[in-house]
């Protein structure tokens, strides 16, 4: 048990799992066209792991076998241990522009946050605590790929699941065993979910006293009986890579979770009607995943900052003063992003030896950087103009009837037409294309509705202090 090769990643995917794509059933999904190009992407990281200049960064020693395992499973407690986690997660990040959020980093980190607060999360059922500990363990040796699914399906978001007309909609427990739970439902949404060897459902949203059969956490395989995934149309559609310079390689999926009466062996369960351990579940991780999306999102930034200053000068723009301001924003916020990066990191040791202080990692993935991208999207669409709109395609680039007027009129300040058109091309499928508006909705959501989630910090000790301050002039006498 040690990190896997792409070659065993892509193996493992070969389970008879239950996939829909288009109303097709997907019996192998290694050798379905539309996932090809995201597996091989998938299969590449595992394969870095391997590469002896990146293996040191990407890796640490096992605890339990001594075999290298991915340092996203790092305990960490020190600040040089959060310095590696962040220099290996940013590693595949960078590896993948940015553009993948559901790196296998993420959940490795999740898990492992779940892991560091078994012991606070199921005080009730030490078993489960056990269980959680144990699911950690494994799926650091054996290198898992984990997808997750949190949310429950928008029906009737006025209501609780309990609420619902369908109250059997929302995935929950319908009965236990001597084996396990038994649970049916679904859940909302899965990304990466064809390509993980595991799922993992946790809590999110606070459940209230009559929805303990909701209150769920566990972790089952793929091709479990019963469990089954119905994802959204692929973006890849086999063009290539000039054309579709990302979504042919970073398409990472999302699928609606569906559980038809599924059995949950006891020692994947972790958390069964607990309504305080599921509600208390995000709070008492060290801030692992978070920490991982914060690289994650700071990497596509810096990436989206390149993409800008690349485009303003191919068309002779970057004299003109406001250009150079947007540009100069974007560049700022990369070094606002860096900062916050420093001291999301600072959280999570503080995290680690004084118990829960994440303010610096909430307000980046809640105020910061959904913003941020947003923003850069905007800047890039305004110094693009028609050029992100005309971009014929390699075809035409190859027929040599219309190669010349191309080469005329499609090049740029002080490069030819065909990079000219193909950086145009990226900005477009970033962010117009099917898989552009995706990131941009994944940006704004992965972590909770940002407009709403950001209202905790009205609710943080802190405001009573600024309003002290207006006080303290208001009541100055002389
Ligand atoms: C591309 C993409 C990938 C995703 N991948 C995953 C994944 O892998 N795993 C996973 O678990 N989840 C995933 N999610 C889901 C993500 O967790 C949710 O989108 C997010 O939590 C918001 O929930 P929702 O989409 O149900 O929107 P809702 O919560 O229904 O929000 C819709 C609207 O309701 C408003 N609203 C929200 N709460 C309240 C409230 N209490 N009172 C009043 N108004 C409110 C919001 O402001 C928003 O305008 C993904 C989402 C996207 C878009």
């Amino acid at each position: 048990m040690s990190i896997r090769t792409g070659a065993e990643y892509q193996e493992r995917l070969k389970d008879g799992r239950t996939v829909y794509v288009n109303g097709e059933r997907i019996k192998d999904v290694t050798a379905y066209p539309p996932f090809r190009r995201i597996i091989a992407t998938l299969a590449a990281l595992y394969d870095l792991q391997h590469d002896p200049v990146h293996q040191a960064r990407l890796t640490y020693s096992s605890p339990t076998t001594g075999n290298p395992v991915s340092v996203s499973f790092l305990m960490a407690e020190t600040a040089e241990d959060v310095a590696q986690r962040i220099c290996g997660e940013e590693l595949r990040a960078e590896a993948t522009f940015g553009l993948m959020g559901r790196l296998p980093d993420f959940m490795n980190a999740l898990v492992t946050d779940a892991a560091v607060a078994a012991r606070f999360i199921t005080r009730r059922e030490p078993g489960f605590a056990e269980n959680l500990v144990r699911y950690y363990e494994n799926c650091r040796d054996d290198d898992c790929c984990l997808t997750h699914t949190l949310v429950d399906p928008q029906i009737d978001r006025s209501k609780g699941p309990a609420q619902q007309a369908d109250p059997e909609a929302a995935l929950h427990r319908v009965r236990e065993t001597d084996r396990g739970i038994v649970v049916r439902g679904a859940r909302m949404l899965s990304t990466l979910a064809p390509f993980s060897d595991e799922i993992w459902v946790g809590p999110f949203y606070p459940r209230k006293p009559g929805e303990e059969a909701y209150a769920l956490c566990f972790a089952i395989p793929m091709d479990t009986p019963g469990l089954k995934f119905v994802c959204r149309e692929p973006y890849d559609r086999g063009r290539s890579r000039f054309d579709r310079p990302v979504s042919s390689r970073f398409d990472e999926e999302d699928a609606l979770a569906i559980f038809d009466d599924v059995l949950v062996p006891w020692e994947r369960v972790f958390i069964n009607g607990d309504i305080e351990a599921s509600n208390s579940f995000l709070v008492h991780g060290p801030g692992f995943a978070l920490l991982q999306a914060t690289v994650r999102g700071v990497v596509k930034l810096r990436f989206l900052a390149g993409l800008a200053c690349h485009l303003a000068e191919a068309i002779g723009r970057t004299a003109a003063p406001h250009v150079q301001a947007q540009l100069g924003e974007l560049i700022a916020k990369v070094e606002l992003g860096n900062g916050l990066l420093r001291a999301a990191a600072q959280d999570v040791v503080t995290a680690r030896r004084e118990g829960i202080s994440l303010r610096a990692l909430a307000a980046a993935l809640w105020v910061f950087i959904p913003e941020a991208q947003m923003r850069a999207a905007e800047v890039i669409r305004q110094l693009s103009g028609s050029g992100l709109i005309m971009t014929p395609t390699e075809q035409d680039f190859d027929n040599p009837e219309v190669a010349p007027y191309l080469e005329k009129y499609l090049q740029g300040k002080a490069i030819g037409a065909r990079q000219r058109v193909q950086l145009f091309k990226l900005a477009w499928d970033l962010l117009g294309e099917q898989f552009g508006s995706r990131q941009l909705q994944y940006e704004w959501f992965y972590a909770g509705d940002p407009i709403f989630t950001r209202s905790r910090f009205y609710h943080s000790p802190a405001v009573n202090n600024y309003k002290a301050m207006v006080d303290r002039l208001l009541n100055q006498t002389s």
